[in-house]
């Protein structure tokens, strides 16, 4: 194998990755929201993280879909701020979006009544090797992090998802076409018989990827009540989503 192998190539995909997480923590830094402050975020822009909790079902919601929590709509600095952690490896914000994770984790705990296990939604072996990180795990562990420390409220995490198949890129596509693409892609590879559990992600665009995390922990016998992600977009009917919306599992 030459030196532009795969291997090779994964191998500079999360150096690119890992450096550009390095640099975070090195170069003065700028607000992920707006640009305009200085610091990882603003004040500003953190307390768009804030909530309250919402229920926020897309229009219209997938079959199976949990009840879907979210604490901002996913526009402006708060998207900005999750594209900045997803996509540009500026990981230290996972602990601002954990915030915002934990206040919609724990409004969607107050339907359940039971201990707390959030099952995130994973990423592909793709989106892994492009970003150089898992940034929906990273965030549910500040997540769980947040309810103990602040709230004092034992949440734990569990990888218990796991990706069955390649799915096709999601932007671009209606909910119909995401719900067919996303059919039986995911399998749970921990025993989660008996559990309740609250998935989670970090965007709820049109709830197909939430609907078939909790199809897939719901047929390895747990109970899926709710959903939390940190931001909720805006959708109309069945139109296409937004190209630009960078959520893809
Ligand atoms: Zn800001």
């Amino acid at each position: 194998m030459g030196s532009g192998g795969p291997t090779a190539r994964t191998g500079r995909l999360r150096s690119v990755g890992l450096l550009a997480a390095a640099l975070d923590l090195l170069l003065p830094q700028r607000c992920a929201g707006c640009g305009d402050a200085d610091g990882l975020v603003c004040p500003v822009c953190a307390a768009l993280l804030g909530g309250p909790a919402r229920v926020c079902p897309p229009r219209p919601a997938p079959p199976g879909l949990p009840r879907p929590w979210a604490v901002a709509p996913y526009t402006g600095a708060v998207r900005q701020v999750i594209l900045a952690h997803k996509e540009r490896g500026r990981t230290g914000l996972a602990r601002p979006l954990g915030v915002g994770l934990a206040a919609a984790v724990l409004a969607a705990a107050g339907d359940t009544g039971c201990p707390v296990l959030l099952v995130p939604v994973p990423s592909s072996r793709a989106s892994m090797r492009r970003r150089g990180h898992d940034p929906t795990l990273r965030i549910a562990w500040a997540a769980a992090r947040e309810a103990a420390v602040r709230w004092g409220v034992a949440v734990s995490v569990s990888r218990a998802l796991a990706q069955r198949r390649g799915v096709a890129d999601q932007a671009g596509l209606t909910a119909a076409e995401r719900a067919a693409n996303l059919a039986g892609a995911l399998t749970v590879r921990r025993d989660v018989r008996g559990a309740t559990v609250i998935v989670v992600d970090d965007v709820i665009t049109t709830g197909a990827t939430l609907a078939e995390a909790a199809r897939a922990l719901r047929a390895g016998g747990a109970r899926v009540p709710a959903a939390a992600v940190v931001a909720a977009t805006r959708r109309y009917g069945d139109a296409p989503a937004s190209r630009d919306l960078g959520h893809v599992p």
